[in-house]
Formats: structure tokens, sequence, C-alpha cells
């Protein structure tokens, strides 16, 4: 398996082709997957905000409030607001906003970035990942001249990645927001380990996997390298599945989540 950033790419400005951008650079083949920062994609598909577009109601003024008196720093009740819209739940509202993003990741601030934006204060997630992906998709298709294949490694697979904390470990890694051409999932259940046991739960995120190694290319400063090409690997013949983002229903961490309310005094 071999991991290479795309060279040269711009800067990236709102009706940019991404595919056009990234194909004009690098040969592609069949069975590459290409990995994409979604800041680029975002830029692309015009998702960069000003503060000024998000006017604090109530609630975002209440939540800002709290922020900035548990933390010393001066926090912008509209950044709350523009949080706030770009979510569908509020896991936690202190001491920091962990929420659910309308297309179902759960991220710190929905995924709104304040780094690598001229010109604009915030730049919001792509609004629907795997949209973009399909998108990105066919047209580096078309411009490779690659046949599409069956989806499950046969063509060209895109990744939108993000750059994302973990609960439980410190440090980021690179996650996938939305993805084509391959499915999210290895489901290794009913197939066997070395011992010829039969596993029963081991279901391996690889966009996840490939999300986090082609990071590593990426970079998260000023590299400008936010296409990276995988070459050489495979998803190989195994069952898949596109189930990446868990319901609330069988998430218990989620749960728990709800129940419970920063305390500062609490803390141990
Ligand atoms: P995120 O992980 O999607 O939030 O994106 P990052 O801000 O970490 O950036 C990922 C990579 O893309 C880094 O190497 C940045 O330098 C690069 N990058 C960000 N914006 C642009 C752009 O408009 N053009 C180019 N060429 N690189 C960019
Ligand atoms: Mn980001
Ligand atoms: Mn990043």
């Amino acid at each position: 398996m071999h991991l290479q950033a795309v060279a040269d790419l711009p800067e990236i400005r709102p009706g940019d082709d991404l595919a056009a951008l990234i194909a004009e650079r690098t040969a592609l083949e069949d069975g590459d997957v290409v990995t994409i920062a979604s800041t680029v994609v975002s830029k692309a598909e015009d998702r960069q905000a000003d503060l000024a577009d998000f006017p604090a109601g109530p609630r975002a003024r209440e939540i800002a409030g709290r922020l900035e008196a548990l933390s010393d720093e001066e926090k912008d009740p509209r950044f709350a607001q523009a949080v706030l819209e770009e979510s569908t739940e509020l896991v936690t509202d202190a001491p920091f906003l962990l929420t659910e993003t309308r297309f179902g990741h759960v991220c710190v601030n929905a995924g709104i970035d304040r780094s690598n934006v001229p010109d604009h204060d915030l730049l919001l997630l792509p609004k629907r990942p795997t949209e973009s992906a399909e998108r990105i998709r066919a047209g580096l298709l078309e411009e490779s001249n690659i046949e599409p294949g069956n989806g499950e490694g046969e063509g060209l697979a895109v990744v939108v990645t993000d750059t994302c904390g973990r609960p439980f470990r410190f440090g980021q890694r690179g996650v996938a927001l939305g993805w084509a051409g391959i499915p999210a999932s290895r489901d290794w259940r009913g197939e066997t380990d070395r011992d010829g046991r039969e596993m029963g739960v081991t279901v391996q995120s690889v966009i996840d996997e490939l999300s986090s190694a082609a990071n590593l290319v990426t970079g998260e400063g000023d590299d400008g390298t936010p296409a990276v090409v995988v070459r050489d690997w495979e998803f190989g013949d195994h069952a898949g599945s596109d189930n990446l983002f868990r319901d609330l229903d069988g998430d218990f961490v989620r749960q728990a989540l709800r129940d419970w309310q920063y305390d500062p005094e609490e803390r141990r």
C-alpha cells in the first residue's frame, strides 16, 4: 500500500472543480482510493461563513456565557449560534460543544474550522459529505477514463475526511465523513481467525483507517496537501457495510452523556 499526496493543488475557491484539479495533477489508476480533506470540499462548496451571518439567539447567548465563565476566555455567542445551526443535537454544552451534525457525525463544534480559511471567519463542514464524495468520484472517473466497477474496490473510491478528537485518548486523527465507491466497513463476522474460531463482532471501519493513514500525509497546517492517493490497497473479498454513525439506540456512551452535566467542582 502506498500513500501519495497530490502535489501543487492551489488555494481552493468556491465553485472549483476538485475532481478536475486532482485529475490534472495525478494519473489515477483503477483501484485507487482518493482521500480529500473536508476543508477543501467545503471551500469548493462555498461553505465559508462569517460570524456576522449568525446573529445569536437566547440559547446561543446562554451557552456562550456559560462557556466563558468556565474558561475565562471570551466566547462569541455567534459561534455558538453557528454550531447550533449546523447540528441536530447538542450532546454536551459544557465544557465544550459536542454535537451531532446534520449528516450524523458527532464532533466538537459541529466540525466548524477557524484555521486554513482565508478571508472568512469560519468554515462549515460540507452539508452532505457522502454526496460530495459521490460527485467528486463521478468527476474523477470521467477525467481519468476509469470504469466505475462494482463499488467494492474496483474503479475508484473517494473518502471525504476531517481531523477529529477521540474520547478516552489524547490527540486527533483523520476520520471519514463521506465516502463513495467503497463500503464504510469490512464485516469480518462469520470469517475465521488463525485458530479456526469464527469471529462474532469485528467490523473494521476501513474508511476511518484509510482517513487516518492519509491524514499522516495530509498534515494539519500549511502543507497544502488536502488530497491523497492510496494505491495497492484492496477492500478484498469481505462483506461490506455502510454503517458508520451509530444510532442513539445502540450508543450507550452517548445515552450516558445525555444525563451527564459538567460540574467543575466535581472534577477529579
Ligand atoms: P481538515 O482536516 O479537513 O480540517 O483540513 P486541515 O485544515 O487540517 O487541512 C488539511 C490539509 O489541506 C493541510 O495540508 C492544509 O495545508 C491543506 N489545505 C487547506 N486548504 C487548502 C487549500 O485551499 N488548498 C490547498 N492546496 N491545500 C489546502
Ligand atoms: Mn476540519
Ligand atoms: Mn486536518
